[in-house]
């Protein structure tokens, strides 16, 4: 658990940024939907019901309009045949031409008659007829007319046309009455001329046709309402009937509406809110390309690299687009350069004497480390060589310690010269001695090597008046060579190596310094107490 700089457990609360985004995300869609739906209930759904409820008024209104046409095309034959003289006489004196003339099958036919009833001023029937449509037969003295009279129909006969829907015989019937006058329209009334039309399925097709509004009749409902009556709530249905002027239904249809009612949740809505809601998808899924991925990577490399202490710079392998990110990335990596850098630095300087600059005994130890490692892995050949510089104390002594340290640097760098691979290390072991390890084939090479070292500080040429051995600074040195490493190697360690090698050393030293010694390490002869040693040469 993270602490607080006091020590404290850090117990705030704690979101990713991507949990932190679908948090505000959600929140965002519901605020968004519930926006949406207040919108849409307080002000674009009452308009689009408004609307609907307008335009079904509209189509009630242009039925309604069809209806009047017919009722005054109707009341417009009653009366052209009710204000007549010929009429008007006929009521009178009855005369069989009248009706053989004018109320032929013609025209009932042309004028959609069912039948038409003439009364005298006593309200009794001077003729009656009725036409039937399907046999285009025209029959005097119908009951059905007579039984619409007495069932009240008397009631609607007054000085004034007019037409009215009535239920005769269960059927639904259109009447037109209009008083009979003289053909110029003067009294006194002699009666009345009704026309019935019969509201059939037919007529229901034409006004079908002319409003263009589909219609069904239907069976008179419990609660019928007028048509004129407006609706006034928008529904797909609406049923409405045809009323007498008693108020009762005389036909009745289903209007369907033509115009589809809105819906709450159209999906018109739905699909703008889905539109709506993609934003904050595209918005995370740019943020987590754009920022949380980086930012992820990021944090995972640092923390990887606080906990292996390596210092690893942040690498993208696509562009980084945000500025600020770039900026964290370049600023971070540079620290990371100069951190290692002055790792590089630090390390170069623990591992290298600073009066001979040439590595010193710990790196040395690393080196025999690796070396020793690698030789007892691969088939190889490998010298060390322990130098020694032959009575220094003297030289130093004589000379002064700084003459001595001057000397110790040339005979450093000297050394340095015969280490020619970079697997190979020349180094100050201690004191006035140098260790060095190098990759050395075969005698003839090894014999070459002894030469160069021997040679680059006899070339150095320093005066020693004091040395025992020799007017110059001389050294001596000891090496432990191992013709063909293996595996074998298992058996000694490295300290042996190393041991082998002073001794060697050692004894030239015993043999008057100013020479060399060798022990050749094979598995048949490896280091033992009593090696065989061979002289240098010189
Ligand atoms: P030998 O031939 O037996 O090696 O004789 P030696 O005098 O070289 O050996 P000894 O071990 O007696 O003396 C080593 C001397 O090296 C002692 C010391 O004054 C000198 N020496 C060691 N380190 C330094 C150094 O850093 N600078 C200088 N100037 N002298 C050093
Ligand atoms: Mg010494
Ligand atoms: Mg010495």
């Amino acid at each position: 658990m993270p602490l607080h700089p006091a020590g404290q457990p850090d117990r705030d609360l704690m979101f990713s940024i991507r949990q932190l985004f679908l948090f505000l995300s959600i929140i965002f869609i519901a605020l968004l939907f519930a926006g949406l739906l207040l919108v849409r209930w307080l002000w674009f759904y009452p308009a689009e019901l408004n609307t609907a409820l307008e335009t079904q008024k509209n189509e009630m209104f242009s039925l309604n309009s069809v209806l009047e046409l017919k009722k005054e095309t109707l009341a417009t034959f009653v009366s052209d045949y009710a204000n007549w003289d010929d009429t008007w006489h006929y009521v009178q004196e009855p005369y069989r031409e009248y009706i053989a003339t004018n109320f032929t099958d013609t025209t009932f036919e042309s004028l959609k008659l069912s039948g038409a009833l003439l009364l005298n001023n006593q309200r009794k029937p001077v003729f009656n007829l009725e036409y039937n449509s399907e046999s285009s037969l025209v029959t005097s003295n119908s009951m059905r007319l007579l039984y619409w009279l007495q069932q009240g129909g008397v009631e609607h006969l007054n000085d004034q046309p007019t037409t009215l829907f009535q239920s005769i015989d269960e059927s639904p019937y259109l009447l037109a009455i209009s008083p009979v006058m003289h053909s110029d329209n003067s009294g006194p009334r002699q009666g009345w001329l009704i026309f019935f039309q019969l509201l059939d399925d037919d007529i229901l097709s034409v006004w079908k046709r002319i409003t263009r509004i589909p219609l069904m009749r239907t069976d008179i409902p419990q609660n019928a309402v007028d048509l004129l009556t407006s609706p006034e709530d928008a529904q797909t249905f609406h049923d409405r009937c045809l009323m007498s002027p008693e108020q009762q239904p005389v036909y009745c249809f289903r209007i369907h509406h033509q115009q589809e009612l809105p819906q709450f949740l159209s999906s018109n809505v739905i699909t703008a809110f889905l539109l709506i809601a993609l934003i904050p998808g595209i918005i995370f899924i740019l943020l987590i390309h754009l920022l949380i991925t980086p930012i992820r990577k990021a944090t995972d490399l640092l923390e990887l690299n606080n906990k292996d202490g390596m210092l690893r710079p942040v690498l993208f392998t696509t562009p980084l687009r945000i500025r600020e990110l770039r900026q964290l990335r370049d600023t971070y990596n540079q620290l990371v350069y100069t951190a290692r850098q002055q790792q590089a630095r630090l390390e170069q300087l623990s591992n290298t004497d600073r009066l001979t600059n040439i590595p010193n005994r710990r790196a040395f130890d690393d080196a025999l480390e690796s070396t020793w490692k690698r030789l007892k892995r691969h088939k190889q050949s490998a010298a060390l060589i322990l130098v020694d510089i032959d009575y220094f104390k003297r030289f130093n002594d004589h000379y002064g310690h700084q003459v001595g340290d001057d000397a110790l640097h040339r005979v450093a760098q000297a050394l340095k010269g015969c280490a020619k691979r970079t697997d190979e290390i020349t180094s100050r072991f201690g004191g006035e001695e140098f260790a060095l390890i190098l990759y050395i084939d075969d005698a003839n090479n090894l014999d070459a090597v002894r030469h160069r070292i021997r040679e680059s500080i006899r070339e150095l040429n320093i005066r020693h008046e004091h040395s025992l051995v020799s007017k110059q600074l001389t050294i001596s040195f000891g090496i432990a060579w191992i013709r063909e490493s293996g595996p074998w190697l298992e058996n000694m360690s490295k300290e042996e190596w190393l041991r082998a090698a002073d001794a060697a050393l050692y004894e030239a030293k015993a043999s008057g310094r100013n020479c060399n010694m060798l022990q050749i390490i094979t598995p048949e002869m490896p280091f033992t107490e009593s090696p065989v040693w061979q002289q240098s040469p010189d």
